[in-house]
Order: structure tokens, then C-alpha cells, then sequence
């Protein structure tokens, strides 16, 4: 597990980095609050062990600053002090601490400890990916991937840099449900959205957005970028028929892209604009791309 420390005493500090090194955690160890900000800011941690008494921020305002981030992960904080009266337990639990270890610590305590912070936090990534994720195709879902628009517009805005939006639609998938079955359509769906992520940028995000519509988000694009890559996408689902018990289900996708946030635009727009061109590409014939209105006559 990946483990934060802040603690300014250096010898607790650093008996503190060993123990958890050996006990196979990979360790960040700070020596005050600011600092520990700064590295919960940077890099998830899952698990984060503060003293209490700090110069600076002290671990009790850390704590509050953790909480009041609508992060995605949960982080679990233990508090580290020597105080333990009932009063300050109280004072830390509700600045947001999950358990305590007073000072100086005892090996076979802190590893029972971190195993109740693994157990709950194993739990807390389960319900986390079940609320973030579609069941069928394992893509995260509308909700998930919206929030992520939302993320990658406030980004685009701040660096003036246009963020790309494709919204793909199987074509004639109800015939394919109505020839193969419902359960052919649904292994057809998981193999779509397989191949669909296959033809993505590692920093690239696919959600289901509707029945067997999906919405991908691709931060740093412009016209070409998003062209190639709903392209890519496109090449990607219709390369072979999908071979599945139902026998050989032959697939294509059409695709709507937009692009854009680098000009405040909302996710709404965007959206509308890459359904937009979506409902082009179906009256065309389907199995292609079309760019929102408004691109620069780029080449698909
Ligand atoms: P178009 O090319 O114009 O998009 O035609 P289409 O047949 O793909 O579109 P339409 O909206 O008419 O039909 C979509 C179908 O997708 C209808 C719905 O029953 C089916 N569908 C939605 N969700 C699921 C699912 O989870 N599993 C299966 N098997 N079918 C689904
Ligand atoms: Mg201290
Ligand atoms: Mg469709
Ligand atoms: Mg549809």
C-alpha cells in the first residue's frame, strides 16, 4: 500500500518509514503538514499516517483539508498522538481521522492497524468501481464518465487547449438483437466496447452513455486528432465480425466528434454538437465519422 507520513519529529519519522517499509509498504515520509498537502495533492495515497501536533498545518487541519477535497479515492487517516484523552479522540475523529495510534507505537499494533485500514479500504475501491463503472461492458458509466468531461473541461480552459469529444453508436444494433437474441447483443456490446478502448490513447476515457451509445473523451485534440481517433475507434470495432456463441456478428459504428473547452464551453455543448454530426453520420449510411459543424474542412 502506498503510504503517506508526515510527522516533524525526524526520529519518529524515520522509525516510522522503516517499520512500514518492512512490513512491504512503499513509503512517502514529510516532515509537516504543508508538505503532506502537497504530496496527497500529487499523488494518490491511500493510506495517510499524521502526527497530530505539527508546526505550520497541524494534523488536525490536514485532516479537514483531506476531507474537504471531492476526491475520487477514499483516504484513509490515522492521526498520531501522545495525547489520548477522550476529548481530543473526539476533536480528531470528527476532523475527519479514521483511527489513532498514540506515540511511541508498537510494531504488531500499527500492523493490525494497517490491516483494518487495507480491509476497509479494499472495500471502499469495490463499492467505488461497482458505482463508477458499467456492469455489462466494465467501461466507466454515464454518470463516471460525465464527471470526467467535467474534469477535462475545467483542464482545457486552464491551459487553453481544446479537448476532444466522440460520441459512437452501434448501427442497426436492434437487428442485431433481433436476429442473434438479447444475450448476443449483449456479448456484442462487450466486445465493441473491448475493441473501442483497444483503439484508445492511454489518456483517453470511454463511458457507456446510453443503450448502445458510448461517449469518449480526449484531452490535447484538435480537428485532426479527434478525426484520426474516432477513425481509429470506427476501424477498430468494424475490423472482423465478432465471433461469440451466437455465431459470426458482423459490426460497424458510426461516430459523432466534436471538440472544444478551451473556450468555456460546457459539457452540454459539446455533447450536442458530437450527436450532432452523430445523426449525420447515421443519414450518410452509417459506419463512419462526421465532424461537428464548424471544423475547419479537415479531411475524414
Ligand atoms: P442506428 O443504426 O440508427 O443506431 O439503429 P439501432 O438499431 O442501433 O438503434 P435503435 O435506437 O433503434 O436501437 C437500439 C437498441 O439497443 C434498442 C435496445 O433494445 C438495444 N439495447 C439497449 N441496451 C441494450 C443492452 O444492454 N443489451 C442489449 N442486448 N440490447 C440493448
Ligand atoms: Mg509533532
Ligand atoms: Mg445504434
Ligand atoms: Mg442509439
Amino acid at each position: 500500500m502506498k503510504i503517506l507520513i508526515a510527522e516533524d519529529d525526524t526520529t519518529s519519522r524515520l522509525l516510522f518509514a522503516a517499520t512500514l517499509k518492512k512490513l512491504g509498504h512503499a513509503v512517502t515520509a514529510v516532515e509537516n503538514g504543508h508538505k503532506a498537502w502537497e504530496a496527497w495533492r500529487g499523488e494518490a495515497h491511500p493510506l495517510l499516517i499524521s502526527d497530530w501536533m505539527m508546526p505550520d498545518m497541524d494534523g488536525l487541519q490536514l485532516c479537514r483539508m483531506i476531507r474537504a477535497e471531492p476526491g475520487l479515492q477514499y483516504t484513509y487517516i490515522i492521526l498520531l498522538t501522545a495525547l489520548d484523552s477522550k476529548g481530543n479522540y473526539l476533536v480528531g475523529m470528527n476532523a475527519g481521522a479514521d483511527d489513532f495510534i498514540t506515540k511511541p507505537f508498537d510494531e504488531e499494533h500499527l500492523a493490525a492497524r494497517l490491516r483494518v485500514a487495507d480491509r476497509i479500504l479494499a472495500l471502499h475501491q469495490k463499492l467505488h468501481i461497482q458505482a463508477t463503472h458499467d456492469r455489462l461492458t466494465g467501461v466507466w458509466n454515464r454518470a463516471a464518465i460525465l464527471d470526467h468531461l467535467q474534469m477535462e473541461l475545467k483542464q482545457a480552459a486552464r491551459e487553453a487547449a481544446p479537448m476532444g469529444v466522440i460520441v459512437a453508436d452501434i448501427d442497426h444494433f436492434k437487428r442485431i438483437n433481433d436476429t442473434f437474441g438479447h444475450p448476443a447483443g449483449d456479448a456484442v456490446l462487450q466486445e465493441a466496447a473491448r475493441r473501442m478502448q483497444f483503439a484508445l490513447r492511454p489518456y483517453d476515457r470511454i463511458g457507456r452513455y446510453g443503450g448502445e451509445e458510448f461517449l469518449i473523451t480526449a484531452p490535447g485534440c484538435g480537428w485532426g486528432h479527434v478525426a484520426t481517433l474516432a477513425e481509429n475507434i470506427r476501424n477498430s470495432v468494424n475490423a472482423a465480425p465478432i465471433e461469440s456463441q451466437y455465431g459470426q456478428i458482423p459490426i460497424t459504428v458510426s461516430l459523432g466528434a466534436m471538440i472544444g473547452g478551451d473556450r468555456g464551453e460546457d459539457a452540454g455543448m459539446l455533447i450536442t454538437a458530437a450527436d450532432e454530426a452523430l445523426y449525420r453520420a447515421k443519414k450518410a449510411g452509417r459506419n463512419r465519422t462526421e465532424l461537428a459543424l464548424g471544423h475547419s474542412g479537415q479531411q475524414i
